[in-house]
Parts: C-alpha cells; sequence; structure tokens
C-alpha cells in the first residue's frame, strides 16, 4: 500500500516540481525536468536537470534532487514528484530509479507531472522491478544508440544483467 500524503502537501510538491523546470540547464535536449521531494521530516527539497556536453555526464532532475537532499541530512522521504513538458509526463530513467531505490521504500508514491498538469502515480516498488527498470532502459537504449536492432539486442543484454542483479539486490535490500 502506498504512503499517504495530505493534499495539501500534495499541492506543494507539486508547484515546487513543476517551477523547479525553470531552473534545468538542458541547452542540448531542450527537455525540462524537475523534481521535488517531500523528506519524512516535512521539507521540500527541489532539483532540476544539469545537461553536459558530453551527453552522459548530464545528471537527471531526480538526482540534482537527491544529492542536495541527502548533503542536507535528508535521507528518508515520504513523496517524489517529477515533472515534464511532455504528456504523459516523464517517467524517472533506468539510472533514477536504481538512485532513487536506495533512500525510498517501495511504498513512497512517485507522481509524474506532464505539461498540462495532469498526472501518474506510482510507487518505488512498482517502477523498481525488472519490467519497471527494462522499460525504462528501452527508452534510452532507442534514444541514445538511435538504431532499433542494435537496441533490441542491446536491452536483451541489459535486461538479462538487471534481473539477475535485481534479484540480489532485493535479498540484500528487503
Ligand atoms: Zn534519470
Amino acid at each position: 500500500m502506498a504512503n499517504t500524503i495530505t493534499t495539501q502537501e500534495l499541492e506543494i510538491l507539486s508547484n515546487k516540481a513543476i517551477s523547479a523546470k525553470s531552473t534545468a540547464y538542458c541547452p542540448y535536449s531542450k527537455f525540462r525536468v524537475g523534481a521535488s521531494l517531500l523528506t519524512h521530516s516535512g521539507e521540500y527539497i527541489t532539483g532540476a536537470n544539469v545537461e553536459n556536453v558530453s551527453f552522459p555526464v548530464g545528471t537527471c532532475a531526480e538526482r540534482v534532487a537527491f544529492g542536495t537532499a541527502v548533503v542536507n541530512g535528508h535521507k528518508e522521504f515520504k513523496a517524489v514528484a517529477v515533472a515534464s513538458d511532455i504528456t504523459p509526463g516523464a517517467s524517472p530513467c533506468g539510472m533514477c530509479r536504481q538512485f532513487m531505490r536506495e533512500f525510498l521504500t517501495p511504498s513512497v508514491p512517485i507522481y509524474m507531472y506532464d505539461g498540462q498538469g495532469g498526472h501518474i502515480v506510482k510507487t518505488m516498488g512498482e517502477v523498481f522491478s525488472p519490467t519497471g527498470i527494462y522499460s525504462a532502459l528501452w527508452c534510452g537504449v532507442v534514444v541514445q544508440v538511435g538504431d532499433v536492432g542494435f537496441a533490441i539486442f542491446l536491452s536483451l543484454v541489459l535486461y538479462i544483467c538487471l534481473v539477475g542483479q535485481y534479484l540480489q539486490w532485493d535479498n540484500i535490500i528487503t
């Protein structure tokens, strides 16, 4: 069962994620993403994507927000919001899902806002499953490789590796 937050908390969380988009540094993709976190102590921490001319060096909004939170002493969270300009709203990439799983229990909700103010919500547990990770990786591989055939091959290899790792992680974490 998902953690619950109040309507007021959700409104603040979503507004902060949506307004954080304006702080993004994304001159290459023009793809703005904002993220906000609600800590267990009731504070809100935001982040936005920070790109680099070398694509993999850039950092996603989620990891910027979590990094900021952790260095400020926050390691427990009640909810996460991610906002982008596309519809449906973008979901965290595979790397971010792994990063977030370090700090989120499976029941923590992740709200994903689109450009029109609509959203979908899933729990950490739902996005951090072999299937969830695979779909996030698949999108990333197609974008980066630019070749669907090779992307299929590469993502199959990644899927096999990740399922093995996921099962090990699951045993260790839970
Ligand atoms: Zn990411």
